[in-house]
């Protein structure tokens, strides 16, 4: 109770920091239960972790609003910001170092399962971290039941109960979310691998701000000829663009908004939150934005398809290299996309090696293809879709022989959407490349099931068996190894990063014996989740982890400079 809470505190206080050891435990406040999960080692430490509960009985959630999983998920996506924004707001430094801090992941504009706030029909949890009080090192016992017994019940009063909040929001949360996965799952029976809902605001306030540009964005408007019509579950009507499988180039003039709109279809995705202005920008759930990265590792993928023949004499059908080019980096980005499965690659050439994309007929003349190890995507792009059901779009602005090659052709101009497919094939005929396509056609297989060696996986730090960090979104450290995933651009919040951090080691305790491939790994390590939740990975609660897919934590693994595999 409330009460011992607060005969523990002053029996410990002005004592040294290590007492405070002695509150971990639950305590029942009434209105909600506060649970001290685990206690910091001194105010400068990572502050300690909290997991408050507050039953259906006093949260008063109303049925409709987590009865499927994806309202839950909507709905909590809400409280989630809402419990970080009143914590900002509501702790107040009460000593040395984190003392009196209260805080809390803030959800970005993706809408992920979380393990910060769970809703369900028995209550609502959330997980956060607190800075216990002290003056230098000595409790500060007053502070801390201040803290734990007023800053804290107010910033779960505010945010964990139905009543904090506008009901028709709530709605909105929880019927936009479920509307937005059941639009996803929708698109492969319609022969469509997006949707881009008329209305959209697709640019974004700046290059570091994700909310949506405020002033002078021009909304989405479909082209007739690609227009659909769509009606969702909770009734609402939509109109918007179709993107059909296939190859579907996004062309138009430098700064018309091309890659704007590709970023939307890269994070489609993912559900976003109501106001984000891409509620209703939906891709396949397995699509892999793929791009050039020189300076990466790889290990032992099979680029044949689109590298042979180096002058070096290497191999490349199972290439390692610690120090990749542009082009071997972006083959190596659609073989392990391929690898782990995918149904839609997106390629933007901003981010693209230009030889890898496409070589023209003067220099095809001029350097013959036995003198060239690249056989360019311009000559895959068709095969992939063909004999693999592989769809991509593709952001060009520079060579129209990607014409020919073309199902759909969709042109910006001043941030507006024409469809140009007929032009586009009429000036192909008109103009013809001629162009040599590669000779030897067949797109084969991956020639190789990749392996990992456990030995090179190593999350082990000096003594600790397992150190494993994400610092900020884009990097991770496992064990001494830092994993640079600034590339892996659909990977969007820094708890996904951390929960990829988590998952890769858990992976290699429970899953990596020298005989499971890469994909038979991750999929093992994702049906765990699915089964028992983010939890399998951090089973104390001590961190705040979201949802991520198989391809980001295929794409942090393969990014491990350390990584060694069999073939
Ligand atoms: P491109 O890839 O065609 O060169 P970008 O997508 O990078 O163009 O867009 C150029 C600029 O225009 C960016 O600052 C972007 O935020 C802005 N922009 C893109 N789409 C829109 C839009 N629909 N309304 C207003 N501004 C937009
Ligand atoms: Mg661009």
């Amino acid at each position: 109770t409330a009460e011992a809470l607060r005969r523990q505190l002053r029996r410990i206080d002005g004592r040294g920091y290590k007492a405070y050891k002695t509150l971990q435990g639950a305590y029942d406040l009434g209105d909600f239960v506060l649970h001290l999960v685990h206690v910091q080692g001194d105010p400068f430490a990572t502050p300690s972790r909290v997991h408050v509960w507050v039953p259906q009985q006093v949260a008063q959630f109303p049925v409709w609003s987590y009865q499927s999983e994806a309202r839950a998920i909507g709905v909590a996506h809400l409280l989630a910001r809402t419990f970080a924004e009143k914590a900002r707001r509501f702790s107040r430094p009460r000593g040395s170092g984190h003392s009196g801090r209260i805080e809390m992941d803030c959800p970005g504009q993706e809408v992920l399962p979380r393990t910060a706030v769970r809703l369900t029909a028995e209550g609502v949890e959330a997980r956060f971290s607190v800075g216990l009080p002290a003056y230098g090192r000595r409790i500060a016992a007053d502070e801390a039941q201040a803290l734990l017994l007023e800053d804290v019940p107010r910033v779960v009063r505010e945010s964990l109960r139905f009543s904090a909040y506008d009901p028709d929001a709530v709605r909105t949360f929880a019927e936009v979310n479920e509307d937005a996965t059941w639009l996803r799952a929708q698109l492969p029976s319609w022969g469509l691998v997006a949707f881009v809902a008329n209305g959209a605001c697709l640019p974004r306030r700046s290059g570091v701000d994700e909310r949506p540009l405020e002033t002078g964005a021009v909304l989405f408007q479909a082209p007739p000829s690609l227009q659909r019509e769509v009606v969702l579950p909770s009734g609402r009507r939509l109109t918007g663009m179709g993107i059909p499988a296939g190859v579907t180039l996004i062309v138009g003039g430098g700064y018309h908004g091309k890659s704007t709109l590709l970023r939307a279809l890269e994070r489609g995705v993912y559900n976003h939150a109501p106001g984000d202005g891409r509620e209703f920008v939906v891709t396949v759930p397995d699509a892999v934005k793929v791009r050039a990265e020189d300076g990466r590792s790889v290990a032992g993928v099979d680029l044949s398809p689109f590298i042979r023949n180096l002058p070096s004499g290497i191999d490349t059908r199972a290439f390692s290299t610690a120090n990749a080019s542009g082009s071997t980096s972006q083959a190596a980005a659609i073989q392990e996309a391929l690898e782990i499965g995918t149904s839609l690659l997106l390629i933007d050439e901003d981010t693209a090696a230009t030889n890898f994309m496409v070589r023209d007929r003067r220099m095809q003349r001029l350097v013959p293809g036995a003198q060239e190890p690249i056989t360019p995507f311009i000559d895959r792009v068709r095969q992939l879709y063909e004999t693999r059901g592989v769809s991509t779009i593709l952001v060009v602005g520079s060579s129209g022989d990607f014409f020919d090659v073309a199902d759909t052709v969709i042109k910006l101009h001043e941030y507006r959407v024409e469809d140009v497919t007929t032009a586009a094939r009429e000036i192909a005929r008109a103009f013809p490349s001629e162009r040599t396509p590669v000779p030897d056609n067949p797109f084969r297989e991956p020639s190789v099931r990749r392996v990992p060696d456990p030995s090179s996986v190593s999350p082990q730090k000096g003594k600790r068996l397992s150190y494993v960090r994400a610092r900020g979104r884009e990097t991770l450290q496992l064990g001494t190894t830092i994993v640079d995933l600034r590339a892996v651009e659909q990977l969007v919040h820094v708890a996904q990063t951390r929960a990829i951090g988590q998952a890769l080691a858990y992976a290699r305790r429970r899953y990596m014996d020298g005989r499971r491939t890469i994909p038979e790994i991750v999929a093992a390590v994702l049906a765990d989740i699915e089964r028992q939740g983010l939890d399998v990975l951090d089973p104390r609660g001590l961190l705040d982890l979201a949802g991520f897919r198989a391809q980001e934590l295929a794409a942090a693994l393969n990014r491990l400079r350390t990584l060694r595999v069999r073939v």
